[in-house]
């Protein structure tokens, strides 16, 4: 069995609770200053996430994870996510996602035209969750 010099443990938490936790090889997300990989024995981070896909390889394994923003926190090989919302990709309604994105663009198309800046902000968002959500659910 690996040491825990080796491998790395990933957990991603929300307030619904625990959605991930596993150990892996490599663990990549996507950070507000781009793309960041961390294998095990990588200096410590603290940084703030996209809502975007996390991605854990495991061997010959690779999990994908949609996750909605929120930040990431690594050391001593240990890796915590905690965001509002996060789904494995096998937890996800692809239905749901695409009436999400179906409404948000709605939205988004009312508020530009009302000139409704808060209104467009938060569809914004909504569309980028359900976007996330489907792209994650289709690789
Ligand atoms: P919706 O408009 O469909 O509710 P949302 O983006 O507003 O989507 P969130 O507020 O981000 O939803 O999430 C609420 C809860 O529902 C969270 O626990 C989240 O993991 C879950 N969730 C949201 N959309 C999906 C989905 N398409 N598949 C599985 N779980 C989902």
């Amino acid at each position: 069995m690996a040491d825990n010099q080796s491998v790395l443990s990933v957990s991603i938490v929300t307030p619904d609770g625990q959605v991930y936790n596993e150990q892996g090889d490599l663990l990549i997300v996507t950070t507000k200053s781009g793309q960041l990989g961390i294998m095990p024995n990588h200096v410590p981070v603290i940084a703030s996430l996209e809502v975007e896909e996390a991605r854990v390889k495991r061997g010959e394994n690779e999990d994908e994870i949609a996750v909605n923003g929120g930040f990431l926190e690594f050391s001593g090989n240990v890796a915590t996510i905690v965001a509002d919302s996060a789904e494995r990709q096998d937890d996800i309604d692809v239905n749901r996602a695409e009436n999400a994105r179906e409404r948000a663009e709605a939205t988004i198309k009312k508020a530009q035209e009302a000139h409704d800046a808060d209104t467009l902000a938060r569809a914004e968002v909504a569309l980028r969750r359900a976007v996330n959500r489907i792209n994650v659910a289709k690789h």
